[in-house]
């Protein structure tokens, strides 16, 4: 059996096959090499309040500074470092680095709520996320509070006892937690009762369909609803247009994200925009003081 399997290996290989296995090897190489040579680095998305427009959060994105082939964005690099094991590493230099940067804000004084960083459940089945985390906070000395993690729906699913107990570590912690791409993976709001959530992020699906389709209206609506009755606040991903902006605001959704405020910038361009719109508010403030 082994022998008439080893044959096949030969024959049934492909020449495409075989260069498309010397290319993820040669990936998972630079990927290694990218972790040693601190290749990774981090852009941030505005969270904004819908009712006053003010950007009240980041969200950190990684992004991948290859030395040929340029900046990278995770859907080009993301799914082989989960694949091999990787993203464990990876997703450390992220909770650091995305630390360093609140301090910096904090010290700053840049008036924003939380900084989200996205997890992989490799990090949570590695089962040492709480300690890392932590380890982060201390050393950055950043307030657990300031942090917030997005665990994607689909995660929440698969979710064994580790996993739920990890959460709930986080939480206790102080740290925020997000379901990230909500909607998407039909999971029941019976099962969410039950799980640490503080904020939930419609998927962008639905947003951008919103005006094309009536029944994304009705689903956006319900998950809304939904979540308010939980004690969750909701935030709608990828707004991009003045239209997403006012439905949204209009069914009670907390804050956004998208195009239409900003797409995801380095850090110092990030700062510039939340002071851009103080700066816009005060000065509308004098202008209309009985309005507000
Ligand atoms: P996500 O967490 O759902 O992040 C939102 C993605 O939507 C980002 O893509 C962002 O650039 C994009 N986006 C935001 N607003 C708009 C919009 O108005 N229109 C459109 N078309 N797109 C918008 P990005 O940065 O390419 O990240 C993709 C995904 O990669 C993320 O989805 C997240 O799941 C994953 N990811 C990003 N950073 C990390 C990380 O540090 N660790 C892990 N494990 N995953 C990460
Ligand atoms: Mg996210
Ligand atoms: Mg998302
Ligand atoms: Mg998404």
């Amino acid at each position: 059996q082994a022998k008439r399997l080893g044959r096949c290996k030969v024959h049934c290989y492909s020449a495409e096959m075989a260069a498309q296995m010397a290319k993820e090897q040669g990936l998972a190489h630079q990927l290694k090499q990218a972790i040693n040579n601190q290749e990774f680095f981090l852009v941030y998305q505005p969270i904004f309040h819908l009712q006053s427009g003010m950007i009240t959060g980041a969200e950190a994105l990684i992004r991948w500074r290859h030395p040929e082939r340029g900046v990278l964005t995770p859907a080009d690099f993301i799914p082989q470092a989960e694949a091999r094991g990787l993203i464990v590493d990876i997703g450390n230099q992220v909770i650091d680095m995305a630390c360093a940067q609140v301090r910096s804000w904090i010290d700053q004084g840049l008036p924003l709520q939380h900084t989200s960083i996205n997890i992989s459940v490799k990090q949570i089945e590695n089962g040492d996320l709480v300690e890392v985390i932590q380890a982060a906070l201390e050393r950055h000395h950043v307030p657990a509070e300031s942090l917030e993690i997005e665990v994607t729906e689909t995660m929440l699913l698969q979710h064994g006892k580790s996993m739920v107990a990890q959460l709930w570590q986080l939480r206790q912690l102080g740290i925020a937690i997000a379901i990230d791409d909500f909607g998407t993976g039909y999971s029941s709001f019976a099962r969410l009762k039950n799980l640490p959530v503080d904020r939930v992020k419609i998927d962008r699906s639905f947003i951008s369909e919103l005006e094309r389709d009536e029944r994304n209206s009705s689903i956006v609506q319900a998950i809304v609803s939904l979540a308010h009755n939980l004690d969750m606040v909701v935030t709608a991903e990828g707004i991009e247009s003045h239209y997403q902006y006012q439905y949204m605001k209009s069914q009670g959704c907390e804050a956004g994200q998208g195009y239409l405020v900003s797409p995801p910038v380095p850090a110092v361009k990030f700062e510039y925009l939340v002071k851009q719109r103080w700066q816009q508010r005060e000065h509308d403030l004098e202008l209309e003081p009985t309005e507000l």
